[in-house]
């Protein structure tokens, strides 16, 4: 793992629609190790690495990678009359978590300003809760412009041994092996569409833009693969420190069988170290379904509390995580078509 890159990758604020900061860390990556980067409408930044050695005489096929770049969190909604702000959530936030956390307000100035979000009861909704800054009203107006991103102000640290923990690893974590990978990955037979999405956690909308122009032949999303924590374990399968994620079914996709059973084999062959997921919902779905059908599933480290403060994962699995990925890549052409689709 490179600690820098993945701390740079996660402490990076990025709330849905406002990726820029994430986008600018992966695209100096891209720069040095694809053919073409380019930014889509939505925003979502697409390296491409071009086939090296396609066979004679046929198109390459093309192989997309997504991870998103976005985190939940929340914008400036309005300023009460008491000089205390009013939030909209973008994303998935629960409301008893973003109680008594301290966040960073992004104006476009050059430094945030900070603030905390003010306890209320367990049952509050978000709507009711506020943001204290300690400035006025009035000095808070001229600070704060209506529509400004707000992201909890946690950086990525280790928590004990290789588990770190983080505000954003779902998909932070996902973002930064999508980058690794396309930093460490050899020539391909296939043309590879490196993604980092947009808007993934507002109904994965990024992605279902950059796949129906794409419209790649196989895909893989990357994102946190859920586990056994601390309370109810329910369906989840994984356990950190047990290798990469390999979603056979989510909320939104059932990975396609053959494609899970052949990353299962070249896990084994490669000696990565894999463990089967059920997962939540990511870009596979909208991948899936991009215009003409694609093969997908999504892989991912485990990352323990997803979409909680204290997002935990284990340095192992992140580097699993970009072995699969690497070794996808540079098998692709052998393993589509061992697929008989
Ligand atoms: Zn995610």
């Amino acid at each position: 793992m490179n600690p820098k890159l993945f701390q740079s990758i996660c402490n990076a604020p990025g709330i849905p629609g406002f990726e820029d900061a994430v986008q600018e860390i992966a695209a100096e990556i891209f720069e040095t190790c694809c053919d073409t980067v380019t930014r889509d409408p939505l925003g979502n930044l697409i390296g491409l690495k071009k086939a090296k050695a396609a066979s004679k005489g046929t198109q390459a096929l093309k192989v997309m990678l997504a991870a998103h770049a976005d985190e939940p969190a929340m914008m400036v909604a309005r300023i009460d009359g008491k000089g205390m702000i009013k939030f909209r959530l973008v994303g998935g936030v629960n409301p008893v978590m973003a109680q008594s956390q301290r966040v960073l307000i992004h104006t476009g100035a050059k430094k945030p300003i900070r603030g905390c979000i003010v306890p209320k009861d367990a049952d509050t909704k978000i709507d009711d809760l506020r943001i204290d800054t300690g400035f006025s009203k009035e000095k808070l107006e001229t600070l704060v412009p209506l529509g400004s991103p707000i992201t909890i102000d946690e950086d990525a640290s280790v928590l004990n041994g290789k588990m770190w923990v983080g505000r954003n690893f779902d998909n932070r974590v996902g973002n930064y092996c999508l980058v690794e990978a396309m930093r460490q990955v050899g020539d391909t037979h296939v043309d590879v569409y490196a993604v980092s999405s947009v808007q993934e956690e507002v109904g994965l909308r990024g992605a279902r833009a950059a796949a129906g122009r794409i419209l790649p032949d196989m895909a893989l999303a990357i994102d946190g693969s859920m586990t056994k924590g601390a309370y109810d374990d329910g369906d989840n399968l994984c356990e950190p420190g047990k290798g990469t994620g390999i979603y056979m079914i989510d909320n939104l996709t059932i990975g396609h069988p053959k494609l899970v059973k052949s990353l299962f084999a070249m896990c084994k062959k490669y000696k990565i170290p894999h463990q089967l997921n059920i997962g939540g919902g990511t870009d596979a779905a909208a991948i899936q379904q991009c215009p003409g059908g694609c093969i997908v599933t999504t892989v991912g480290a485990p990352v323990r509390y997803m979409h909680s403060t204290v997002q935990l994962c284990h340095a192992d699995d992140i580097d699993a995580t970009v072995a699969l990925l690497v070794k996808f890549m540079e098998n692709a052409h052998e393993l589509y078509a061992n697929l008989g689709c």
